[in-house]
């Protein structure tokens, strides 16, 4: 994960202004997420 990502500031996890919370798609999407790393290779082969 990346401390400098604006979004979840490192934590992996974003609360909106309605406060619900999911995992920081900014992170998940740049591969910093090591524990879902390999899932999100295979997220991006679907997608593309
Ligand atoms: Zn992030």
């Amino acid at each position: 994960m990346d401390s400098s990502c604006e979004k979840c500031h490192g934590t992996g996890v974003v609360k909106e202004a309605d406060g619900s919370v999911h995992t920081c798609w900014i992170c998940l999407a740049a591969g910093r997420m090591d524990t879902h790393s390999k899932k999100v290779d295979e997220f991006k082969q679907i997608k593309v």
